[in-house]
């Protein structure tokens, strides 16, 4: 039967050909005439032939047969017609027929032999055979099979052929036909054969070949260069593409608006804003502004690249918008957090455009949700949607409940959770995740349980929510047991959900526990990632366990994770806590050479660890290098030349802020009053502090209001600052009165002191701070009584004094130096030293500043005292140890005295060095016998 079928649907076919094709098939037809003869009842019963189509045969074809036979008899008569009429129309209808029936064959045959080609695309007849409910593959077998039975197909059939090939990923047929044709010889080719075949190459096989194919071709028309670009194009190599549209652009042949449009969506996602610049070019000089897609393409290509206003210049300057012109020029502001902005576009669409739809609303709401805090307007958006005639999808909900991400929003999350149950939209898994997250984040965790345990399908993701907000919280033994149910109900806990678990242990400050379960994370298959480990690394930091965060850096290098940028920016905030400026050289070499400089985040850590570990200028390199500069990083800076002391290079850096159009917080202003503060520059001081409030809308605070109290005080304002208290807005705290109580000492005023002293004693009764500045300033006014009086307080209290110590880095070690405790190695060879260095001083005018010394004792013995201050000690060992000019460095744990103060700048000038002295937020450097505090502090 197989032999008969073949030939017969063969020849049936042969009889619709066009008269160019009939000629391939003259051999093949004749034998097989009467077989078809047979099942079409077309020779037997002669059809009288009219000029028209009897009107039966027409409706038949037009409306449906009833029978397959009467469908090929009728095919039959059209034949002989077949010059007369709209053949497309007859080819459409046949195949449709023929696919009524299930004859994918005939279908096929009228397909790539029934008609003058083109005249129905292979596109609408795939899509016709799935229509139909048949597969799309046949068509290929069939294609075979005539060619099996000697049909010689030409460049357009094969084209065609090639094109269905790549759609259905049939290699070995796309093999095969390219093997046939190289037989036959390549060299004069149609270039629409030679396209389809680059397609086919770059689709089903390499985009090598395709490249090889299109390099080999002696004349490239328009067809073949857009083919090739969209070759390179999809399979991911933009460069590629970019290059050959460049070379096209040379070569004279035309882009078409598909190509275009592709090369500009790849510039928006792959940061390809030049690029998509020069095909701007393009598109202005052949006249394709007016095409809308194309202009579409280009406002999102610029907004991806961070280049809002050429969007919107490109918006702009179209005659013609449609909905998706204005859909995408909203998202481009909202994307940018510019919703003021989007929704001046909306009114303007609601006025002139077309009407709003869904997707415009909501890319409104993304954006007010991006935001951060949610709004009223979010609401008001919601509700002008509405009235509007739109409802709220699941799309919209989701972005409003991601708004809600702080606990005084609950009642708004309860609002919109009541909205989604109305209206049914709690069918989206997306909406129930959202929904858990939501109470999860405004600290409503039996809620999230509630809506976590009503989910018929519980992702993975609603586990994680709940698992994660229960670790936030602190719940960890609630989440460890979540965990497992998670398990026994057949999901298992992924990287994320074991990383919520490790971040609730490290906040706790629980190190070990947060290691332990790393150690479990492995046991159950989870690879620990990088997140894992800066969990930890940033859960050591936040306590302030700097040693054990660099033991765990270590050992997450050890087990060989790649930090990322959120680990360095945490590794960067321990060291310049540690001060470990070496470290944190390595540490910015290390983001030079893997690009993490450019992350902002990274830049502005580097910033702030320079500043503690006291290389300013490092500091300002990496601050004005990074491009888009974030507000933290504005802060770090100013607080820099706060510590040093510098105060009009940290107002410049404010005001050039301000220029910058940046919006100052409450931190800018801790760090401005505090440029005040430690540079004596009272009358700014109380001008920023009048502003703060008025202009820039920054409520002050107790931080602030010590900054100020601080700096009247250390100035010699004393009153000021005893009126400044007693009239602020806040109650003052013991930061306050710790403030004020230290400038009396420095300007020796009892009265005063003992009014604070006697505020402190209830506020910080355990603080030794307090009773030390007593104790120094009763023994400088020799109060030998009131020196004992507070020591026996102190004693009473349990108040044990703070260990004093001073370090320095020589190469690799840290060396401490305490004030009382184990001695350093190399104490006589440094004690020799600092004799030698003393007596120098001596002959140029130094006397020992004893009144340092808060002990009742000789003169000789105060001075004996003076040399064992730890800050000298360390000096003289960076002197001993660090050759050549390097300066010196050294942190003290507290304030330094007047006589080490005097003695630093001694030896700045003796021996020709820089020095550093860090105490707590201030750096003293000593250069030439000065210091940049100018003796004020
Ligand atoms: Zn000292
Ligand atoms: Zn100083």
């Amino acid at each position: 039967m197989e032999n008969l079928c073949i030939p017969f649907r063969h020849c049936y076919s042969s009889l619709f050909l066009h008269q160019s094709q009939q000629k391939h098939l003259s051999n093949c037809s004749s034998a097989c005439f009467s077989l078809d003869i047979k099942h079409a009842s077309f020779e037997t019963t002669p059809i009288s032939v009219s000029l028209e189509p009897s009107s039966s045969s027409w409706d038949l074809l037009s409306h449906g047969c009833d029978n397959l036979v009467s469908v090929k008899a009728t095919h039959a008569r059209m034949i002989r017609l077949f010059d007369r009429f709209d053949l497309e129309f007859i080819a459409k209808c046949l195949i449709s027929r023929y696919l009524e029936f299930g004859e994918v064959g005939y279908a096929s045959v009228v397909f790539f032999l029934g008609f003058p080609r083109n005249q129905v695309s292979w596109r609408d007849f795939l899509e016709e055979i799935e229509n139909f409910g048949a597969e799309k593959y046949r068509v290929l077998e069939e294609f075979v099979q005539l060619q099996n039975n000697g049909v010689n197909f030409d460049e357009v059939v094969l084209a065609m052929v090639l094109r269905i090939c790549t759609v259905l990923m049939n290699r070995f047929l796309g093999f095969t036909i390219h093997g046939g044709l190289i037989k036959r010889g390549l060299g004069d080719l149609d270039t629409r054969l030679v396209s389809a075949l680059m397609g086919f190459y770059g689709r089903c096989a390499s985009s090598d070949i395709a490249n090889k194919i299109f390099d080999e071709m002696p004349e490239r028309d328009d067809l073949a260069w857009n083919e090739i670009t969209m070759v390179n194009l999809r399979s991911g190599r933009w460069e590629m593409a970019v290059k050959l549209f460049r070379e096209m652009q040379f070569s004279g042949a035309k882009a078409y608006d598909g190509t275009i449009v592709k090369l500009l969506q790849v510039c928006s996602n792959e940061g390809g804003l030049a690029e998509g610049r020069q095909i701007h070019g393009y598109v202005l000089r052949l006249g394709f502004e007016s095409n809308v897609s194309m202009c579409n393409s280009l406002i999102v290509m610029y907004s991806r690249n961070g280049k809002l206003e050429s969007s919107r210049k490109v918006f702009d300057s179209m005659k013609d918008r449609n909905l998706s012109s204005w859909n995408s020029i909203v998202s481009s502001y909202t994307a940018f957090g510019y919703v003021d902005d989007a929704m001046g576009l909306l009114e303007e669409m609601e006025r002139c455009g077309p009407k709003p739809d869904i997707v415009t609303w909501n890319s409104l709401l993304s954006g007010h949700a991006s935001k951060g805090g949610l709004s009223g307007d979010a609401i008001a958006i919601v509700k002008r949607m509405q009235i509007a005639g739109l409802k709220p999808n699941t799309s919209s909900i989701s972005s409003l409940l991601q708004a809600i991400a702080e606990p005084g929003l609950l009642k708004l999350g309860k609002v919109i959770h009541g909205y989604v149950i109305r209206n049914q939209l709690w069918y989206d898994v997306y909406v129930e995740t959202t929904l858990i997250d939501m109470y999860v984040k405004t600290g409503c965790l039996p809620y999230a349980q509630m809506v976590f345990d009503k989910m018929d399908e519980k992702n993975i993701v609603a586990w994680n929510s709940l698992v994660s907000g229960l670790s936030y919280a602190g719940l960890l033994k609630d989440a460890e047991a979540l965990m497992s149910r998670m398990e026994k109900e057949g999901i298992k806990p992924d990287d994320v959900t074991w990383n919520s678990l490790v971040f609730g242990y490290a906040t706790l400050g629980k190190t070990e526990k947060a290691l332990t379960v790393i150690g479990k994370m492995k046991k159950n298959g989870v690879a620990p990632t990088v997140v894992s480990w800066t969990a930890i690394l940033s859960g050591c930091t936040k306590n302030g366990n700097f040693r054990n965060a660099l033991k765990v850096f270590i050992k997450m290098q050890e087990e060989g994770v790649c930090p990322n940028s959120a680990t360095i920016s945490s590794l960067l905030s321990v060291l310049g806590c540690l001060s470990l400026l070496y470290s944190g050289k390595e540490v910015h070499s290390f983001c030079l050479k893997n690009n993490l400089i450019r992350d902002a985040y990274v830049a502005t850590a580097l910033v702030d660890m320079y500043t503690k570990s006291g290389d300013l200028r490092s500091a300002s390199e990496v601050f004005w290098g990074i491009e888009n500069k974030p507000l933290a990083s504005w802060n770090c800076m100013i607080m820099g030349y706060a510590m040093f002391g510098q105060g009009e290079e940290g107002i410049a850096v404010f005001n050039r802020m301000l220029e910058a159009g940046m919006e100052s917080d409450a931190i800018t202003f801790t760090s401005v009053l505090s440029v005040c503060k430690n540079s004596g520059l009272v009358r700014e001081g109380w001008k920023y502090f009048d502003l703060m409030r008025s202009h820039y809308g920054v409520i002050p605070t107790l931080e602030h209001c010590s900054c100020m109290v601080d700096m009247l005080g250390r100035s010699g304002y004393l009153d000021e600052a005893w009126d400044f208290i007693q009239t602020m807005p806040l109650k003052p705290d013991a930061t306050i009165w710790g403030a004020f109580l230290s400038s009396c000492k420095i300007h020796r005023d009892l009265e005063l002191a003992e009014v604070a002293w006697k505020r402190l004693q209830v506020l910080e009764p355990h603080n030794s701070a307090n009773y030390m500045t007593m104790i120094n300033l009763y023994s400088n006014l020799n109060r030998w009584e009131d020196v004992d009086h507070i020591r026996g307080s102190m004693r009473n209290h349990r108040v044990r004094i703070q260990n004093l110590w001073s370090r320095i880095q020589i190469d690799q070690t840290v060396h401490i130096f305490y004030a009382e405790g184990k001695a350093h190695p190399d104490e006589g060879e440094i004690y020799f030293e600092l004799y030698k260095l003393v007596s120098e001083m001596k002959k140029s005018g130094y006397v020992p500043d004893t009144s340092c010394i808060h002990l009742n004792v000789s003169e000789s013995e105060k001075e004996k005292l003076l040399m064992g201050h730890t800050e000298k000690l360390a000096i003289t060992y960076g002197l001993i140890k660090k050759k050549g000019l390097a300066p010196i460095r050294v942190f003290k744990n507290t304030s330094i005295c007047s006589d080490c103060h005097t003695v630093a700048k001694y030896i700045s000038v003796l021996r020709n060095r820089e020095i550093f002295l860090h105490e707590g937020s201030r750096v003293h450097h000593f250069r030439d016998g000065k210091c940049s505090c100018n003796d004020s502090w």
